[in-house]
């Protein structure tokens, strides 16, 4: 039995059992969210000490990048198969897989992916589909066969051109592969994006300059660029790198901001930057507050249903994960978010947004009516940081700044 913690009721189901988030709740949705679907891959070659992310160092012999790739493939059918009541007869507008890196699946693994997902859900027709790939496990053909079948969309985590930079940050490649990784990405798929870091140890402004024109120089459809941060439970929290100051941070973004906008990108979230109509679909849904199933180890999911919102997590380590799938149960915990943390939940996410979202979809994707944070509205306008338009709930330059500040304002009292 999963521990189901809907707010205010005692456990009493399974997170498959559907008629318990039908049931009468606190909030009155108008209708389903749009839906998405996560698949997370858990191995790397080798853990980044700045990793907070849900990876494990592939078992095995050294260097022989071994995953066991069948039983996790079966795992992922299995857990599909036990989410779809949750999520039934819902169109699946976008697929993310991420990890992870992916990009350790054989073609044929990644093949027989993709063809369970469209066999057990109603996958759009024009639905993106996104993988993403690390440097140091590209081969030109496996690429190829990913594009053939089905993934549209490579996300490549960069990080940086710079080969000492990519060595303190623990990567497996250095500038060659990543340049070798984007010529071969840009052979088979035509939407592609970079990560990039900022702010790295020791990192000059000149190298961050440096950097970021590699970066343009390829034209991809998108780049992530991300000021780099100590999570807490990494390598790095322990024994914390040398890093920019926030001075020197600031101008780093700024110089981002300026080359980006210069070379015809948008800056359309918190580090996203997109050329025109490029913007990633999947991640857009996350930040407008949409749904989406998360498969495999550790994936969490956000699901709506007509009187409440349910959060659920999948076991962590792989290999509990694949056990407990195969035996019905991949859901390590589920609960119903509370009607008092749907505001800032929602604002976590649409304030990233340079657009913000109509005022309209707070209603829509929380079930709650606007008035509900009119105090905390007003209260973030008179300071500046959102737009005074009613119709949209948009954060000014100010508020993009002061994210975390605007964000709080909804935190429940
Ligand atoms: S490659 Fe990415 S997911 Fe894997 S350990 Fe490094 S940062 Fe984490």
């Amino acid at each position: 039995m999963i521990p189901i913690v809907p707010a205010g009721t005692p456990p009493a189901a399974t997170a498959d059992n559907t008629q318990l988030w039908l049931k009468p709740g606190q909030i009155a949705l108008p209708g389903s969210p749009p839906l998405s679907l996560y698949v997370h891959v858990p191995w790397c070659v080798r853990k980044c000490p700045y990793c907070d992310f849900n990876s494990h160092a592939v078992p095995g012999k050294d260097g022989s990048h071994d995953i066991p790739e069948d039983a996790y493939l079966d795992a992922l059918r299995a857990d599909l198969e036990q989410s779809l009541p949750l999520v039934w007869g819902r169109p699946v507008h976008t697929v993310f897989i991420g990890g992870g890196t992916p990009s350790l699946l054989s073609a044929a693994g990644m093949d027989r992916l993709l063809s369970d997902i469209r066999a057990l859900l109603p996958l759009d027709a024009d639905a993106e589909i996104t993988m993403e790939a690390n440097p140091g496990t590209f081969e030109a053909e496996r690429f190829a066969s990913y594009r053939a079948s089905g993934v549209n969309r490579l996300s490549i985590g960069i990080q940086s051109f710079n080969d000492s930079h990519l060595q303190a940050l623990g990567r497996i490649h250095g500038e060659r592969e990543a340049r070798a990784a984007i010529d071969i990405a840009q052979r088979s798929f035509d939407n592609v994006n970079l990560d990039l870091m900022y702010a790295l140890p020791g990192q000059t402004m000149e190298q961050c300059r440096s950097d970021l024109e590699a970066a343009l120089s390829y034209g991809t459809t998108h780049l992530s660029l991300y000021h780099l941060t100590l999570e807490p439970n990494t390598l790095f929290a322990k024994y914390p790198p040398a890093l920019p100051d926030d001075d020197l941070a600031y101008e780093m973004q700024d110089l981002i901001e300026a080359r980006t906008a210069q070379a015809g990108y948008r800056h359309y979230e918190t580090s996203a930057y997109s050329r025109p109509h490029r913007e990633a679909r999947h991640n857009l849904n996350y930040w407008r507050f949409g749904d989406y199933l998360g498969i495999g180890a550790g994936a969490h999911g956000k699901l709506s249903f007509p009187n409440r919102i349910l959060r659920q997590m999948r076991h962590k380590h792989p290999a509990t994960y694949m056990a407990q799938a195969m035996a019905g149960n991949a859901v390590q915990e589920a609960r119903e978010v509370g009607a008092d943390e749907l505001p800032f939940e929602f604002m976590l996410n649409a304030l990233r947004l340079t657009d913000g979202v109509p005022a309209s979809s707070f209603h829509d994707m929380t079930g709650l009516p606007l008035h509900a944070i009119s105090r905390q509205l007003a209260a973030a306008e008179k300071k500046g940081l959102l737009d005074a338009d009613p119709t949209v709930i948009r954060p000014t330059e100010l508020g993009r700044r002061f994210l975390n500040d605007l964000q709080e304002m909804f935190l429940k009292d």
